[in-house]
């Protein structure tokens, strides 16, 4: 059973933009997807579907047997649960600490305090970030924010975390340290879905490449390049 499935799905913005024209593809559990192309593409509409941050105009879109067409407004943060998402500019709350960005992030259900705070302290471990668990976004580099910011997208385990251009403020070593967690969190059984521009991460980490051109899905390939001049 797939995690994510798209059925014929179509996007028509209000302006009458079509960012996706007749997408089907799906995802299973546990994999490593890139999702590359020129600007432009559609490859942020295509992810911003998946946490039905935008709605298609047409088809289906399933995650994890859930038929986002028929869902209701109230059901988005449940889905939101199941789907962590990380952004090329981290969005992470500046008045709040490195700990608190993350336990706010979790959904908490009866558990005693000492549980929550436990579960916190181990997924800032996950990201290497523990020792600066007081900080405040604004006293950290690049890199430590986006660590952060994976941090309290997977904090509540869900079963996919889709990043946006999650390296492209980050110098390349950088980069790198951001992408051996990613790995780690793949590592652990979560999908991971990432566009991306860099070139270099995606030709020598070598996973599914889906290529996006106009909407459309012009490449899928299990150990794909990057294929396109940067
Ligand atoms: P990419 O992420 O590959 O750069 P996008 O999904 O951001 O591509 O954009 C695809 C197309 O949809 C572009 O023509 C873009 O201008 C348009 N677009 C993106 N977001 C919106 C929006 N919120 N409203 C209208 N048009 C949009
Ligand atoms: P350890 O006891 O193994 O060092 P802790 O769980 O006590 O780990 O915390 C590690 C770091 O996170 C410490 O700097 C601690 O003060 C900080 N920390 C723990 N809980 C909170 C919290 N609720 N708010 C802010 N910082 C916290």
């Amino acid at each position: 059973m797939s995690i994510i499935r798209f059925d014929d799905v179509w996007k028509v913005y209000t302006n009458n933009v079509k960012a996706i024209n007749g997408m089907s593809v799906q995802f299973e559990k546990g994999e490593f997807v890139y999702i590359v192309g020129p600007s432009g593409a559609g490859k942020s509409t295509f992810i911003r579907l998946m946490y039905r941050e935008e709605k298609a105009t047409k088809g289906e879109i399933i995650v994890n047997n859930v038929k986002l067409s028929g869902m209701k407004e109230k059901e988005i943060p449940a889905l939101r649960r199941k789907i962590g998402v990380i952004f090329q500019d981290f969005k992470l709350l500046p008045s709040l600490t490195v700990y608190e960005n993350v336990a706010f992030a979790l959904e908490v259900i009866e558990e005693n305090p000492s549980k929550i705070k436990q579960r916190v302290m181990e997924v800032l471990d996950l990201v290497k970030i523990k020792s600066k668990a007081k900080f405040l976004p604004s006293e950290l580099s690049g890199g430590e924010q986006q660590r952060v910011a994976i941090a309290r997208a997977v904090v509540n385990r869900p079963d996919v975390l889709i990043a946006d251009e999650p390296t492209g403020n980050l110098d390349p070593d950088t980069a790198w340290s951001i992408m051996d967690i990613l790995e780690n969190v793949n590592g652990l059984g979560t999908t991971v879905i990432m566009a991306t521009h860099n070139k270099e991460i995606v030709n020598t980490l070598k996973r599914r490449v889906i290529a996006i051109e106009g909407g459309r899905i012009v490449r899928d390939e299990a150990r794909g390049n990057y294929g396109y001049e940067v």
